[in-house]
């Protein structure tokens, strides 16, 4: 019979004849009953069982451990080493428990005796010690191993690292818990602007609450006059840029407008895709109308002041011409001195009412040709005779005749001169240039002052923002020049730059194109 075996699988082959020879106790040329070639076959299929078993332990990513009614170990695979760092002869034979911290003792008990009445445990999430004394998050699936006759004689454990997966849950967890508790409306959305998420606080501050508004488009929030915001927002964002504190106007479910702050960002996936959005809104109507009444106060405050003050300084200006025909130098003196005072007042009030028609959008810009080399000459001359404690290098290279408002390009200029005389110690040269490059006429003013150092440079040119440093706080100032500078650059299509180095000086320069 083995003779007309065929040959197609030899490791078959070898197998009955290592069976034939078990049976029989003598050569494998012979000739077996039917019962035998039952059991034969029995033997085969359940050796390439178990091998197949075997294989799917071995490779298996947990660890599967079988243990005797005693707690004494009888087979680790490959994953139980990885996961707890024994070998299989380091641990077989010996007991499991050197495995379970001694607080998981009573519980490892318990789940020993339910399985000792037939129970399967699963999934149970639990913690274990690997070799070096390290405590991991396990889950463990545990059930007991029969004979055939039925009886228990062992158990089988199949053990799963969830280390990291507990790490994740934790983190998640206090995410959650962040975003439940925030008093900012945190929202997630699709590219096609549908929401995803939608946190208690949006309910607080939009009206609606997330089943209504998952699954629903964000520009239901969005004011009629504001829908080109979201387009905009969504191509920034696959650019992969942030949109950080935005100051816009959403719509409530009442249909009341509200002021929000917006920081947008991209949510990315584990391998650095964009897969969504995500995004912030503080509801800033309070700080929007506290901020509406101080700019009232401050437009009135100045309104009221500035008749008062030019008054006051033509009659220093007149006392001021008598005073040199008369020889009278002590009068003379003086009342320089109070020019010079009542000219930084008036400076400062011009800034003020600059301001407050910046903040309620009636800043309109009033174009006209003119020279900016002459203007920026004034400006200088001007300063000059406030400043005499300070050197002031002007040079031009060609003329430059721009179209813009004359008046406000005359405050820019004047609030970056002041500034270079401002933060520069006495006896320092601040240099001005005026400089034509292709169709553009760029201003430059370097000073030897203080400095600014990069993270400041990034705020400079926020309302009411100073340097928090000693240098920088000895000097009187509101921190608005510097916004102002920066809006009405931006009115006329143009940007302000920085370069700077702390304790070395400051350059600032703008461009526009001139004729
Ligand atoms: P301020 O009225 O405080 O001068 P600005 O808006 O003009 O307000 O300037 C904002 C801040 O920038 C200043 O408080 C100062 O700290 C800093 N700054 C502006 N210009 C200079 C400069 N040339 N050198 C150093 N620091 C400067």
């Amino acid at each position: 019979m083995f003779d007309t075996m065929s040959t197609e699988s030899e490791q078959s082959a070898h197998f009955d004849k290592k069976i034939s020879e078990e049976l029989s106790g003598e050569s494998p040329i012979q000739v077996v009953g039917s019962d035998q070639l039952q059991l034969i076959a029995a033997l085969r299929v359940a050796e390439e069982r178990s091998a197949l078993l075997a294989a799917l332990v071995g490779s298996s990513d947990d660890a599967i451990i079988s243990k005797d009614l005693d707690g004494i170990v009888l087979t680790w695979n490959h994953a139980a080493e990885r996961i707890f760092g024994y070998t299989a002869e380091e641990i077989v034979g010996s007991s499991i428990s050197k495995l379970i911290p001694v607080e998981k003792q009573n519980e490892e008990n318990e789940i020993f005796s339910r399985i000792k009445t037939g129970e399967r445990v699963a999934h149970y999430q639990t913690q274990r010690i690997t070799k070096d004394q390290r405590i991991i998050d396990v889950s463990l699936t545990i059930s007991p191993i029969r004979e055939t006759s039925g009886r228990i004689t062992g158990i089988s454990k199949i053990v799963r690292d969830i280390t990291q997966q507990v790490i994740i849950e934790k983190k998640s967890a206090i995410l959650t818990a962040i975003v439940a508790s925030t008093d900012d409306a945190i929202i997630s959305k699709d590219f096609n602007s549908i929401i995803t998420s939608w946190n208690n606080s949006a309910e607080r501050i939009f009206g609606y609450s997330e089943n209504e508004m998952i699954g629903e488009s964000i520009l239901k929030l969005i004011p009629p006059d504001r829908q080109k915001e979201e387009p905009e927002i969504i191509s920034k964002l696959k650019r992969g840029e942030r949109v950080d504190h935005f100051e816009t106007k959403r719509l409530t479910k009442f249909g009341k407008q509200i002021d929000v702050s917006l920081t947008i960002s991209p949510v990315l996936d584990a391998n650095g895709h964009i897969i969504g959005v995500s995004k912030i809104a503080r509801d800033i109507t309070d700080k929007k109308r506290e901020e509406q009444r101080k700019n009232d106060f401050i437009a009135i405050i100045s309104h009221e002041l500035n008749t008062p003050l030019t008054a006051v300084r033509s009659y220093v200006q007149l006392a001021l011409a008598r005073s040199v025909e008369g020889h009278d130098i002590f009068t003379e003196n003086m009342l320089r001195r109070a020019e010079k005072q009542t000219s930084k007042m008036t400076a400062m009030i011009r800034d003020f009412l600059s301001l407050s028609r910046l903040e309620e959008s009636r800043m309109t810009l009033n174009y006209s040709n003119f020279s900016l080399p002459q203007l920026v000459e004034e400006v200088v001359n001007e300063v000059t005779v406030m400043s005499p404690a300070h050197v002031l290098n002007y040079k031009c290279s060609l003329d430059a005749i721009v179209n813009a408002d004359r008046d406000k390009l005359s405050l820019v200029v004047t609030n970056l001169l002041s500034n270079a005389i401002k933060y520069s110690p006495e006896g320092t040269t601040v240099q001005v240039r005026c400089e034509t490059t292709n169709e553009l006429a760029t201003i430059t003013v370097s000073d030897m002052g203080v400095g600014i150092s990069k993270a400041d440079q990034v705020r400079l040119f926020e309302r009411f923002y100073r340097v928090d440093e000693d240098h920088h706080q000895n000097v009187s100032g509101f921190g608005i020049g510097l916004y102002l500078v920066a809006e009405i650059l931006k009115l006329h299509g143009s940007k302000i730059h920085v370069q700077s180095d702390v304790g070395k000086g400051s350059i600032f320069s703008f461009s526009l194109p001139y004729k």
